[in-house]
């Protein structure tokens, strides 16, 4: 896989398995065990201050502090833990079950399952689709499908493709058809209008020039298209008997799996505001399908959760923290 991951450390084998997993993850010092590897490799603890090469390790607040110049290092700043007050067992477990869940866990399940509260199992979850979903990617090249769904239903006795309504969104999305292998890698993103420039932009960011596109014949593709020299094939779907997924047999089967899981999983309860972290989490699980391990899945949302600091409660809500003093707020 040509995605930027933190490799972790050799000898960690992670879990597959849930008896794997409390076995490997006992207790808060095992995961910070994992995590002080990971951040400072096989040869240990460095002061970013002196240089120090010890330190004493205090659990209870996660850090290690330098024996030479006192200074202290979070083991979770940088990473969706930073901030958070909630063992990190209790992190590590709902990383393992946001992975393993094939369509997805809710954030009812989510609260549930570890005995939180909605509000943090609501921000948890958020905070791990934004991680998987900024990560680095690669573009979509060869013969690439594109297309665009709205989520919601599309409203009837409206003429052609109207732009965004107050309930209805718009997602585009693209997908490589491997000639014997079926589908390879898909891309997801929420748009405002289904225009040359929302659909342009889609397609400039996720698939490379060169490419082979399918569409059918929306006019908002050509110019895009033709800007990025595409071979465009496109196809007047008026013309095609049998129907459309016929024609776009992949992205077809992508969206209607996509509307399935946004119902089921998730109860039709998601915001147009958030769509685009759900289905970036949905892209994220489809191109990950194949793999034969859990244990490396759940490698690559926990190394790509510790890439970024993650966005708190209120940052995702767009309000203000009221527990935020107001000089820190300014
Ligand atoms: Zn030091």
């Amino acid at each position: 896989m040509s995605d930027d991951v933190i490799p972790l450390p050799r000898d960690d084998s992670l879990p597959g398995t849930l008896p794997e997993f409390t076995r490997k993850f006992s207790s808060d010092n095992a995961c910070a065990a994992l995590l002080r590897r990971w951040k400072y490799g096989e040869e240990g603890f460095r002061c970013p201050r002196c240089g120090g090469r010890r330190a004493w390790f205090l659990p209870s607040r996660r850090l290690d502090e330098c024996v030479s110049c006192h200074k202290q290092v979070s083991l979770t700043s940088g990473t969706v833990m930073h901030g958070s007050r909630k063992p990190l067992r209790l992190w590590f477990l709902a990383m393992f079950l946001f992975v393993v869940s094939k369509q997805g866990i809710s954030a009812m399940d989510l609260s549930r399952q570890l005995g939180i509260s909605y509000p943090t199992a609501w921000t948890w979850l958020h905070k791990l689709r934004a991680a998987v979903g900024t990560r680095a990617k690669t573009m979509l090249h060869g013969v690439v499908e594109a297309d665009e769904t709205w989520e919601g239903g599309v409203e009837r006795g409206l003429p052609g493709r109207p732009t965004v309504g107050k309930k209805k969104a718009l997602i585009a999305g693209a997908i490589e058809v491997k000639r014997k292998k079926g589908w390879g890698r898909l891309r997801l993103q929420s748009v405002e209008t289904a225009s040359a420039a929302s659909l342009g932009a889609f397609l400039h960011e996720n698939v490379a020039p060169g490419s082979t596109l399918l569409t059918d014949d929306w006019r908002s593709y050509r110019r895009p298209a033709k800007e990025a020299g595409y071979r465009h094939i496109a196809t007047n779907m008026k013309t095609v008997p049998e129907g459309a997924h016929t024609v776009l047999p992949g992205i077809h089967r992508v969206f209607a799996l996509l509307h399935r899981v946004l119902l089921t999983t998730h109860q039709g309860a998601v915001s147009r505001k958030h769509l685009q972290n759900y289905v970036e989490e949905f892209a994220f699980r489809f191109n990950r399908r194949s793999s034969a391990s859990r244990g490396l899945l759940f490698q690559r949302v926990l190394s790509a959760a510790v890439m970024r600091a993650a966005p708190c409660y209120w940052e995702i809500l767009g309000r203000p923290d009221p527990d935020t003093p107001l000089w820190m707020a300014a």
